[in-house]
């Protein structure tokens, strides 16, 4: 099975209420070959919410007890993004998901970038918190663009 982020199949479930749609990734949706993921509601979010960013470093480091994610209004969600990491984990591993395709730039999903914590649109190398205990966990992360190029 693979699983995708939520909002690349086309689900408004990104904090500001839109999708990401890749029109591949919803095939294989409406193909029955993929399920999705969006593991900041499963971490207790709605949508819409404010957006978030990893401030002092990356996922791995959030993972660690090294950096917080913090939202737009300064409050500490990072016991959210956790507790969805570890949901979206739990998923992962009764679906034996062989792949997990994740959108890129999220402080949840990006598996190569994201932001830097400052809210000024400006990206570091690393990954989101669920991206990062995934890979921990030996499960393939990819973002929508390594999939394009890899299978597409
Ligand atoms: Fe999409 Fe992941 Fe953000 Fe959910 S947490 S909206 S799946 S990028």
């Amino acid at each position: 099975m693979i699983l995708v982020s939520s909002c690349l199949a086309g689900l408004e479930v990104r904090y500001n209420g839109t999708h990401c749609l890749n029109s591949k990734i919803s095939k294989l949706v409406e193909e029955n070959k993929a399920m999705t993921i969006c593991p900041e509601l499963l971490g207790g979010f709605s949508t819409p919410r404010e957006p978030a960013e990893i401030i002092g470093g990356n996922g791995e480091d959030v993972l660690d007890g090294k950096a917080r994610v913090v939202d737009q209004t300064g409050k500490d969600v990072t016991q959210l993004y956790l507790k969805g990491a570890f949901a979206a984990l739990e998923k992962a591993k009764e679906l034996h998901a062989h792949i997990v395709v994740l959108k890129e730039n999220s402080p949840s999903c990006g598996s190569s970038k994201i932001y830097n914590g400052k809210f000024i649109g400006e990206k570091i190398e690393g990954m989101g918190v669920t991206s990062a205990l995934l890979m921990r966990n030996g499960i393939k992360v990819i973002s929508e663009e390594q999939f394009a190029e890899t299978f597409l």
